[in-house]
């Protein structure tokens, strides 16, 4: 096996080109590597290529020839999904590109994964993300990862060219569990500063001073300075991060837990308030819409 390290301009194949894939490929084009672009939306793959080069037809055509595979879809379902297909199995097979899986995947699908690919000596990392499309788009996201250190190592300088923070947290998986776990911390925030910026409203404080405050105080957190102006005060709810990917991310932590026997009573209501949340909404309205779930859900809870 070749143990060098990956630099430009290296060929890399990127396999979903959502909210967050299409500008982190997008990084690593701008950082000289070959991105061979590929989603089950043809339309965004169009607007990845724009008039230039061979587009992809499918995900074994992107990984064929590639040194290394990024992934980066809505689950590790859907990432057994694509990779395992036949096509693009034997492509990996045959060619062993180094497996990136950035998407929030649950440690259990990867670790599923990867006992499918082990037996053919295929280098696999988790290294899912953190900081939503804005730091996408600048480059400057968290990355916590998973798997052998030395895979890793040969790996930087394309984690480098979409992140500032990259942190091996310990073996194949554990960058996965580390995402679920800090979007509960995440989504408990944010549900916080709604229900308290909405409480300070009822009360006559303007809302937008009562985040200035919370901002300036012990309060303060991820959703009161980068959310609840930006996408709730304004009713825009256009984060770009679903509220059924968030969902699933609490599933995750709430399985995690009580895999371990640790199921913290506060993770696992999270969870529920979550996912009855996905299915008021419906699982593609914006994460911040929780701000009209809950204002719904007491308004409701008031009437009866
Ligand atoms: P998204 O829904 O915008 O994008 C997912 C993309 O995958 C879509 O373009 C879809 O067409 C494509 N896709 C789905 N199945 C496919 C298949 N079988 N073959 C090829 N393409 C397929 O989601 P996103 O917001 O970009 O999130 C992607 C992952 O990153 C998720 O796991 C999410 O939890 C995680 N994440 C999202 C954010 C965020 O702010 N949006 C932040 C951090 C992590």
């Amino acid at each position: 096996m070749n143990a060098s390290k990956i630099s430009p301009p290296a060929a890399i194949a990127f396999i979903g080109l959502g909210n967050m894939g299409f500008p982190m490929a997008g990084r690593l084009r701008a950082a000289g590597f070959q991105v061979r672009g590929y989603d089950a939306n043809s339309a965004v793959v169009r607007s990845f290529y724009g008039d230039g080069g061979v587009q992809p037809t499918n995900a074994a055509k992107a990984i064929s020839g590639a040194a290394v595979v990024i992934t980066m879809l809505p689950t590790g379902a859907s990432v057994r999904g694509v990779l395992l297909e036949d096509a693009c199995l034997a492509a990996i097979q045959t060619q062993r590109p180094l497996l990136i899986d950035m998407s929030s995947s649950a440690p259990a699908d990867t670790l599923a994964l990867w006992k499918i690919l082990e037996p053919s000596g295929i280098c696999l990392i988790d290294a899912p993300v953190s900081g939503g499309v804005v730091r996408a788009q600048s480059g400057a996201l968290a990355i916590m990862a998973g798997g052998d250190a030395e895979t890793l190592d040969r790996l930087k300088t394309v984690l480098d060219a979409i992140g500032t923070s990259l942190i091996h947290c310990g073996p194949l998986g554990a960058g996965h569990a580390m995402k679920a776990l800090n979007n509960y911390v995440s989504a408990a925030g944010l549900v916080a500063a709604i229900e308290a910026v909405r409480v300070a409203e009822r009360f006559g404080i303007d809302p937008e001073r009562a985040v200035d405050v919370l901002n300036a105080s012990t309060g303060s957190n991820n959703s009161t300075q980068n959310k609840i102006k930006q996408f709730v005060l304004n009713g825009r709810y256009d984060s770009g991060f679903s509220i059924g990917l968030m969902a699933k991310d609490l599933a995750t932590s709430a399985a995690l837990a009580s895999s371990l026997a640790a199921p913290f009573p506060q993770l696992l209501r999270y969870s529920k308030l979550w996912s009855d949340a996905e299915k008021h909404l419906g699982s593609t309205q914006d994460h911040t819409a929780m701000d009209v779930y809950l204002r719904e859900t007491l308004s409701t809870e008031q009437a009866s």
